[in-house]
């Protein structure tokens, strides 16, 4: 098993600002490469506060900790000097790091202002990982067998540092689970009368986790989605996944008004 924390920086998520998509973005993306993520996190843009959240993410040792936001120019951007500080890391200017956003400058014609090349300090031992579409790059830290990454803010920014960056270094990660995940859209059984089916079903097939989602209703019918998921070290259970989908929607194919697969929650 592979265990991730994910960690937000931002007082505009803290204050309503900003909806915070970056850490459900990164969910799905772990989610799909089977590494579970244990929890989300979202702190303020406080050195002390980043800091205690990297003590409290190193004492529960997980294998990975993505860190998201506060990597920028301005003087609220402290969540590379700050966890730094927190692993007792000297900061220290990446010539890789430079690379990337001198020539991000060349090609937006920009100067190299003190405040760009503040983006690119790092901690000694750190790796900077290339940002396509922005000035600051990310960085990778190995710590105590913990890997951490930490991007920009931006979405777009964090997404294309994540998928040209992060996701071959976590493709290679031993230990990784499969997933896999099935919907079924039921209509004319109240959640109620399904409840004890989705017990049995449950039981019998432990590793198979199976939730109901109810939309309410229409024509006076209710609906529900039901989600069937399963994270697994054996390949079998993907199998047993589609095992139990057949057998659950004959079951319920008798009592159901209609009853179909649909590829979300939607
Ligand atoms: P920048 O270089 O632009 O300063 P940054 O890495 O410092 O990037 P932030 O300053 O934390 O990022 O955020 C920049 C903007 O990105 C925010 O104003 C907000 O619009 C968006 N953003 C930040 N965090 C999130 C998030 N968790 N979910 C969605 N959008 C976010
Ligand atoms: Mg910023």
């Amino acid at each position: 098993m592979i265990f991730s924390e994910i960690i937000v920086v931002g007082r505009e998520i803290l204050q309503g600002r900003v909806l915070d998509t970056n850490s459900n973005w990164l969910a799905v993306q772990l989610r799909n490469l089977g590494i579970r993520v244990r929890r989300i996190f979202v702190v303020d843009d406080v050195k002390e506060e980043i800091e205690d959240v990297v003590m409290n993410v190193i004492s529960r040792r997980p294998n990975l900790a993505i860190f998201t936001g506060g990597l920028g120019p301005t003087f609220d951007d402290i969540t590379v000097s700050s966890i730094a500080s927190a692993l007792k890391l000297e900061l220290v200017e990446d010539p890789l790091a430079l690379k990337y956003i001198r020539e991000m400058c060349e090609m937006r014609n920009l100067p190299l202002s003190n405040e760009r090349r503040k983006m690119a300090l790092i901690p000694r031992g750190a790796f900077a990982l290339k940002n396509g579409i922005g000035m600051a790059p990310g960085v990778y830290i190995k710590y105590n067998d913990i890997h951490f990454f930490l991007l920009p803010g931006v979405p777009a920014e964090m997404k294309d540092i994540f998928e040209n960056e992060v996701r071959k270094r976590l493709e290679v990660l031993e230990g990784r689970e499969y997933y896999k995940e099935i919907y079924i859209e039921i209509q004319g059984i109240p959640e109620s009368d399904l409840a004890p089916v989705i017990k049995k079903y449950k039981d019998r097939f432990e590793p198979i986790y199976i939730k109901s989602h109810p939309k309410g209703h229409e024509s006076g019918l209710s609906r529900i989605i039901l989600h069937l998921s399963v994270f697994t070290d054996k390949k079998s259970d993907l199998d047993l996944l589609e095992n139990v989908k057949v057998e659950l929607m004959n079951e319920l194919k008798l009592k159901a008004k209609r009853i179909e697969l649909v590829d979300s929650l939607k």
